[in-house]
């Protein structure tokens, strides 16, 4: 399985394991079976849950980002390397990248011309995996935001999630 859209879930932060929980709701005027999902703790005395979201890896990763998150002393990225980089090395890494992502998906919006489903979703995915390894990088380097760009706190201009996937 591709790790991009498959990431595993991190431990919860009180230690026990967390699962992912599907969701089936409501079935749609077309008939449609759709779904959402999140994270929960194992361990129901500690009631830690994430956020709901449409698609499993979102909601893994947003997990993996949050106080919930007991975060892994080292981070696999699926597609970035962050081996024997120093600290200021990893910041720009991460960044670089982000920026390259985000001008693809608004170069994508300006022209007119949507991205492929598939392509749209690695975009999505790569991004929120990038917030995942700028979350870890607080918590492994116990430092605050060093980051220039934090897609959480984005401007309402930003057309990010504007790119909408062309049907087919
Ligand atoms: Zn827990």
């Amino acid at each position: 399985m591709d790790l991009l859209l498959n990431p595993e879930i991190n431990f919860c932060s009180c230690g026990c394991e967390a699962r992912l929980i599907k969701n089936a709701l409501r079935a749609q005027k077309s008939g449609k079976k759709r779904f959402n999902y999140w994270i929960e703790c194992l361990d129901d005395s500690c009631g830690n849950k994430g956020g709901a979201e449409g698609q499993s890896w979102k909601a893994i990763l947003n997990w993996n980002s949050s106080e919930n998150s007991d975060f892994p002393d080292s981070i696999e990225i699926p597609f970035l390397s962050l081996i024997g980089l120093n600290q200021e090395e990893i910041v720009a890494k991460i960044s670089g990248l982000e920026s390259e992502l985000n001008s693809k998906a608004n170069k994508s919006y300006k022209s007119g011309r949507p991205l492929p489903q598939k392509a749209y979703i690695e975009l999505k995915a790569q991004l929120a995996w990038l917030d995942y390894a700028k979350a870890w990088y607080k918590n492994h380097f116990d430092c605050a935001e060093v980051f220039t760009t934090d897609t959480r706190n984005k401007q309402a201009n930003e057309p990010n999630d504007a790119v909408t996937p062309q049907s087919n």
